[in-house]
């Protein structure tokens, strides 16, 4: 496999980073993964706009302009032969002597980006559906910056293994704020379509805004308000959204049942209209 490291293309084995390198020693990064389908990019826009916002929100320089970081992409789908999966994006602060403050102005920036190959289509959990558990949100405040502070959203994970699930929504005062690493939505008995407003406590994903666009276009009812887990164990209907797992029915939260216990009609409608559109709108 081919990686691309701070200006090269290199075998996944001849790649280096600095052991001063900010994202290693501090967490101090952001990074994006963007879904590739019939070898082309899903939303690359979208996701090139939200990490100009992390980076802004940090105070950190921009790696490369959006067309060479785009060629990159391509180039690396080309290099690996691509055709589904995702390319993952990693942008840190760089490095410099360990120090909490931040290195002097004019310290480069290290960009990291590699492909994964992955049935994203056709995927069979889409036909089952998902099973989640509830864990409280242990994350810092500000979940709106996609930074590579992964720690806890990798131990609730687990914790969703351990019991015997496929993921963890996580909860703050009473309320889903989102899964380990998608947003989590319900659907009413009423088929109004229900996701929590953007704020600093959830990743504002590419693909929610999508859907949200999506089914207002195909005449859903929808509202964006947070919602508790008790409230989501009797919704009609429930799905996650994210960049790699596109729309994905949740069929037991904590063991129960949600609705028939199968994914639900209007959830496997906005997962194909959804994939409908990443196709014809992939760059
Ligand atoms: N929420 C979290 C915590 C995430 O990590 C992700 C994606 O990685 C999402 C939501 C979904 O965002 P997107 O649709 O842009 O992939």
């Amino acid at each position: 496999r081919t990686v691309y490291v701070n200006g090269a293309f290199v075998p996944e084995e001849a790649a280096t980073i600095s052991v001063f390198d900010r994202g290693f020693l501090f967490a101090d990064g952001v990074y994006e993964v963007t879904t590739v389908l019939g070898g082309r990019l899903i939303d690359f826009a979208g996701h090139m706009a939200r990490l100009r916002r992390s980076l802004a929100e940090l105070a950190m320089d921009a790696p490369a302009d959006e067309a060479e970081i785009l060629s990159i992409h391509r180039e690396l789908v080309a290099r690996n032969g691509i055709e589904e999966g995702m390319v993952y994006l990693q942008v840190t602060r760089g490095a410099a002597d360990r120090d909490f403050a931040f290195p002097p102005a004019g310290t480069k920036p290290s960009l990291v980006l590699f492909t994964q190959e992955k049935a994203v289509s056709d995927n069979p959990a889409a036909e089952k559906g998902l099973t989640v558990v509830s864990v409280p949100d242990q994350r810092w405040a500000r979940r709106d910056i996609k930074t590579v502070q992964l720690l806890y959203p990798s131990l609730a994970k687990m914790e969703a293994k351990a019991r015997d699930a496929d993921d963890a929504w996580m909860v703050e005062n009473g309320l889903v704020t989102e899964g380990t690493s998608n947003n989590a939505w319900i659907i009413l008995a009423d088929g109004t379509i229900v996701t929590r407003p953007r704020s600093e406590a959830i990743l504002h994903g590419i693909t929610r805004s999508a859907v949200l666009r999506l089914a207002e276009e195909a005449g859903h009812r929808f509202v964006e308000r947070p919602f508790s887990i008790e409230e989501a164990k009797g919704a009609a209907e429930a799905f996650i959204t994210s960049a790699s797992a596109f729309v994905m029915p949740v069929v037991r939260i904590d063991g129960a049942p949600v609705g028939a216990g199968v994914p639900g009609p209007l959830s496997r409608r906005l997962r194909q209209i959804y994939i409908e559109e990443a196709r014809r709108t992939a760059i």
